[in-house]
């Protein structure tokens, strides 16, 4: 039933014109993966490459965090779900504007309601403020369990793996130890 319900969101949102980035994007990328997930990422924005493709964090950003997950979750992209704060790609790639991310937060509240995760992983500086509706920093709170108006779920926020892939092995090890977090709420809810 699930899967069905999010497949109808998903056909809502590829017709949505509820903002400007309607006028400029490719593809609607609402989401994709498990219809029962046990955690859900959520990203900034789709990029190029998402916005062509129709599908969240493909490229090298996406393959990082698919293999980090892989590593530190022994789970693969199948088992997860993996959406964006914002369905639509911002040009040139800019932040989402305050109206647009409010326009499509109720496409997110209602993937988490559907989705129902036992975890939620913000990747990002961008997202993880969007999330938790905070100004706080990503370096300040990642790797914390934080909590949302969004979900009952516990988010935990970490980097963005396109600032891993910039800042190399020392983020990285950090975004390890972030999902070890993820890791441990899991083992416990199980
Ligand atoms: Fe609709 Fe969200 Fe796309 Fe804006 S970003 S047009 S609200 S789906």
């Amino acid at each position: 039933m699930a899967q069905r319900n999010i497949d109808l969101l998903s056909q809502q949102a590829q017709n949505c014109r509820a903002c400007e980035l309607s006028n400029s994007r490719t593809t609607v990328v609402f989401g994709s993966g498990s219809e029962s997930p046990e955690v859900v990422v959520i990203g900034e924005a789709p990029g190029e490459a998402e916005d062509l493709t129709g599908e969240p964090f493909v490229g090298r950003s996406g393959q990082l965090l698919e293999r980090l997950i892989g590593e530190e979750l022994k789970k693969t992209r199948a088992e997860i779900y993996i959406t964006n704060v914002v369905k639509c790609r911002p040009p040139k790639n800019r932040d989402p504007k305050r109206d647009e991310i409010a326009a499509c937060h109720d496409f997110l509240l209602r993937q988490l309601e559907l989705l129902e995760p036992h975890v939620i992983l913000s990747v990002g500086n961008f997202a993880t403020r969007a999330v938790l509706n905070t100004k706080k920093g990503i370096t300040e709170i990642h790797g914390t369990t934080q909590t949302s108006e969004l979900s009952s779920a516990p988010v935990i926020p970490t980097f963005h793996p396109a600032a891993a892939l910039r800042g190399g092995p020392r983020v990285v090890a950090m975004m390890r130890e972030d999902l070890s977090v993820v890791r441990g709420i899991l083992e416990c809810a199980t």
